[in-house]
C-alpha cells in the first residue's frame, strides 16, 4: 500500500556524543576532565596539553546532540531511539551504533545494568517501548522476535544459541534485491520486559564464556541485537500489516582498529606469541576493515542525502559488501532507514588522543 508509510522529514543519520563520568581511579588521579560537553551548543571540547605542559590545544566537535556525564540512561533513550519507535512500528528499519574506545561506555549505553530500572540501557528500554506501544488498542495483532549475534574476526556467531558449541553462521543473499539473511540464527519470541532481560542475560553469559577462551574478545567484536516487529492495525476497509526492524549495535573498540591490544600472560612461549601475533594482525585488519567500511557507507549515505537524485542510482557506490557488518545491515542503512550513531568518549586526559580520533570519525558522519 503506497500510502501506508508516513513521509519522514528529519535527517536519516543522526550522530550524538556521550561522555561518561570519571571513574574512581580517574577522580583519585585528580585531573580535571580533558573532554567537556556543552548541551546547549551541542559541542564537545577536548583540551590537549603539549610541549611539556606549556601549550594547550583546544579542539571542538559538533554533533546533532550531546549528552554529558550527568545524562541518565533515560536521557540517552529520549535523545536517540525514543523518537524512532514509531518508525519501527510503521515498518521501517532503524539502527543505532555505539562507537568508541573500550571503557567509554558502549556496552553501558546499549545494555546497561539490567538489575536496576534506572541502569537499563537502550536494548531493554527500546524493546520495552516497542512492546508497550504494541499493547495499545491501535494494534489488532503483533509478534516480536529478537536475535543477538556477534561478529568476531569476520566470523558470525549466535549469542542466543542453545548449544555450547561455537557454531559459525553464514550470510546468504536472499535474492531479488531483498538483502541478506543469517542462516541458522536463533530467533526468540518476546512478550515482556522479563523476556527481554532474559535474552540479554543469555547473550552476556555466552560472551563471558567466549571471553575466557580469548582475552578481551568482547572489546574486539561487534554485537548486534535485532528486533523484528510484525504488527497489524485496523484501517478503513481492512487490516494493514507492517514489518519493521530495529538493530542495536555495540561496535568493537575503536582503538582496536589501530593497535592489537592483546594481553599476554607472563608464561606464554615465544612460539605461541608469534602465532598469536599473526592472529592479532588478522583480527586488527578485520576490525579496521569493518569500522572503515561502516564510515564509508555512512559517508556515502550522507552524500546521498545531500544529493537526493543520486539515491536512485542504486547502492553500487556504497561499499556494503566490504565487511560482514555492513553486508548484514545493508537493508538497514540507506533509503528511508534511520541511523543513530552514539559516539562514547572518556573524559580522562590519558585517553585524549583516542578521544580525538573517535570524535573525528563520528563528526564526519554528522
Ligand atoms: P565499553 O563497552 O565501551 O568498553 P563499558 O560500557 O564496559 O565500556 O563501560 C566501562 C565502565 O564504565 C563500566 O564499569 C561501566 O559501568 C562504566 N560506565 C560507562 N558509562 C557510564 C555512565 N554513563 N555512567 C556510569 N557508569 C558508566
Ligand atoms: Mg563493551
Amino acid at each position: 500500500h503506497p500510502f501506508s508509510k508516513p513521509q519522514i522529514p528529519t535527517a536519516n543519520v543522526r550522530v550524538v556524543c556521550r561522555i561518561r563520568p570519571m571513574n574512581d581511579k580517574e577522580k583519585k588521579a585528580g585531573a580535571t576532565p580533558a573532554a567537556t560537553a556543552s548541551t546547549e551548543r551541542k559541542e564537545v571540547a577536548v583540551v590537549r596539553i603539549l610541549a611539556g605542559g606549556t601549550r594547550q590545544v583546544r579542539s571542538t566537535f559538533h554533533f546533532d546532540d550531546v549528552l554529558t556525564s550527568f545524562s541518565s540512561q533515560e536521557d540517552v533513550f529520549r535523545a536517540t531511539l525514543q523518537p524512532l519507535v514509531g518508525q519501527v512500528l510503521a515498518g521501517y528499519e532503524t539502527t543505532a551504533f555505539a562507537y568508541g574506545q573500550t571503557g567509554t561506555g558502549k556496552t553501558y549505553t546499549m545494555e546497561g545494568q539490567l538489575d536496576s530500572v534506572e541502569g537499563r540501557g537502550l536494548v531493554p528500554r527500546t524493546a520495552s517501548a516497542v512492546l508497550e506501544a504494541l499493547a495499545t488498542s491501535e494494534f489488532t495483532e503483533s509478534s516480536v522476535t529478537v536475535s543477538y549475534l556477534e561478529i568476531y574476526n569476520e566470523e558470525l556467531s549466535d549469542l542466543l544459541a542453545c548449544s555450547d558449541r561455537h557454531q559459525k553462521l553464514d550470510l546468504k543473499d536472499v535474492g531479488g534485491g531483498r538483502g541478506v539473511c543469517c542462516q541458522g540464527l536463533s530467533e526468540v519470541e518476546v512478550h515482556s520486559m522479563e523476556d527481554i532481560l532474559e535474552v540479554v542475560r543469555r547473550a552476556q553469559e555466552k560472551r563471558r564464556v567466549a571471553e575466557t577462551r580469548v582475552n578481551a574478545r568482547s572489546s574486539r567484536s561487534h554485537s548486534i541485537f535485532t528486533m523484528k516487529v510484525k504488527c497489524q492495525r485496523a484501517v478503513a476497509g481492512g487490516e494493514l500489516e507492517n514489518q519493521g526492524k530495529l538493530h542495536l549495535v555495540d561496535l568493537a573498540g575503536s582503538e582496536c582498529a589501530k593497535k592489537g591490544g592483546l594481553i599476554y600472560s607472563e608464561d606464554v612461549s615465544a612460539a605461541a606469541r608469534m602465532l598469536a601475533g599473526q592472529e592479532e594482525e588478522r583480527e586488527r585488519r578485520s576490525i579496521n576493515q569493518s569500522l572503515l567500511t561502516l564510515g564509508r557507507v555512512i559517508t556515502a549515505l550522507r552524500e546521498d542525502r545531500m544529493l537526493p537524485e543520486r539515491r536512485w542510482q542504486g547502492s553500487g557506490r556504497v561499499p556494503y559488501r566490504d565487511s560482514k557488518l555492513t553486508r548484514l545491515l545493508q537493508d538497514a542503512l540507506g533509503g528511508r532507514c534511520k541511523t543513530v550513531i552514539i559516539a562514547t568518549i572518556s573524559p580522562a586526559l590519558a585517553s585524549v588522543e583516542e578521544t580525538i580520533s573517535a570524535l573525528s570519525y563520528a563528526e564526519q558522519a554528522a
